[in-house]
């Protein structure tokens, strides 16, 4: 896939608001590529990724760079004395002591100066090179989805390495490139301070390697999971039920099913737990049915799955989950 095909397929899939920002650390001797402009004035990392985001690619040497210490962890100029003791950390009063501010630093990742020599930073769509990461601003409900289709292939969780210190460099360059694969973070001191990432975004980064395998389990979510989750499909008959209580004693749940409604798809019975429904009748006339008379848990999903509306509970009174 072309990065232009694959930041239409994280767009589409996850409604982004920002362009994804392709990053690459350059190597010595590597080529300024075409399409990318020096930035008039210096900027940090996490401003880099905010102003890529909205369409801008740029090269940024270690002159460009106005942040020392996210400079200094992404390898492209010496580490000074007072950011390596951990001095400074304790004079901005964001940790309580030196003990705490070298063991932070110590577990941080880093690579060592003169590894790289600049960055390049660019939304994704518009990348002339290949990137090593790729950092997405998301909402959290969009990360879950990221971090669903990062799981979706082969099955396995996703553990974070992230401190709330310096995001952009340490947990979303740095650490996605040693670790080679996907690293949230909520943002520091200096990204929330000085860019203007949202109170409610948080940022996502996936190696580029993994991108394309990522894109296809996204288009898989968002045949079925990911708008059926944003139409909150079990939610109102939930909200119904906590808000109108019905008074009738006896049978604790009904099924009403609306013959003129159901199509007979059968979407009910497959998806019911509890083994609950039938479809019965020919292929012309064929409804829905309950197949007994106990054992419904309440669970409304074949209210969320039939496409006809064509299914209501009603809950009664004394109800109790996992019995009738
Ligand atoms: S899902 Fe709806 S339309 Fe399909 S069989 Fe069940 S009740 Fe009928
Ligand atoms: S509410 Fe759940 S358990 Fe009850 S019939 Fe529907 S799918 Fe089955």
């Amino acid at each position: 896939m072309q990065n232009s095909e694959l930041a239409e397929a994280f767009r589409s899939t996850l409604t982004l608001r920002w362009s994804p920002v392709a990053v690459r650390l350059m190597r010595p001797g590597e080529r300024i590529p075409e399409g990318v402009f020096e930035p008039s004035t210096r900027i940090r990392h996490c401003q880099s990724i905010a102003i890529a985001r909205r369409g801008n690619s740029m090269y940024i040497p270690p002159r460009c760079h106005a942040c020392p210490d996210g400079a200094a962890i992404m390898g492209i100029v010496p580490m000074s004395p007072k950011l390596r003791s951990g001095e400074l950390y304790l004079l901005f009063k964001k940790l309580p002591n030196l003990e705490c501010a070298k063991k932070m630093i110590a577990a941080r990742p880093e690579f060592t100066a003169g590894t790289y020599t600049a960055t390049l930073v660019a939304p994704l769509e518009a990348a002339t090179f290949i990137p090593d990461v790729v950092i997405f601003t998301l909402w959290p409900e969009q990360a879950m989805w990221l971090c669903a289709a990062t799981t979706y292939s082969t099955g396995e969780r996703q553990t974070f390495h992230t401190s709330g210190y310096n995001s952009t460099c340490a947990d979303l360059t740095v650490q996605v490139i040693k670790s080679q694969t996907m690293n949230i973070s909520f943002g520091c001191y200096g990204a929330r301070a000085s860019s203007d990432i949202e109170d409610f975004e948080v940022y996502v980064s996936v190696p580029y390697c993994q991108l394309e395998i990522i894109a296809d389990a996204l288009k898989n979510l968002s045949s079925k999971s990911i708008p059926e989750a944003r139409r909150r499909i079990y939610l109102p008959p939930v909200m119904d039920c906590v808000s109108k209580p019905d008074e009738v004693a006896g049978e604790t749940v009904e099924i009403i099913i609306d013959k003129k409604r159901c199509k007979g798809c059968g979407l009910c019975a497959a998806f019911c737990p509890e083994a609950m429904l039938e479809v019965t009748g020919t292929a012309e006339t064929q409804k829905a049915r309950k197949s007994r008379e106990t054992g419904c848990c309440a669970c409304y999903t074949c209210v969320g799955q039939c496409p006809e509306k064509a299914i209501q509970l009603k809950m009664r009174k004394n109800f109790q989950i996992g019995g009738m």
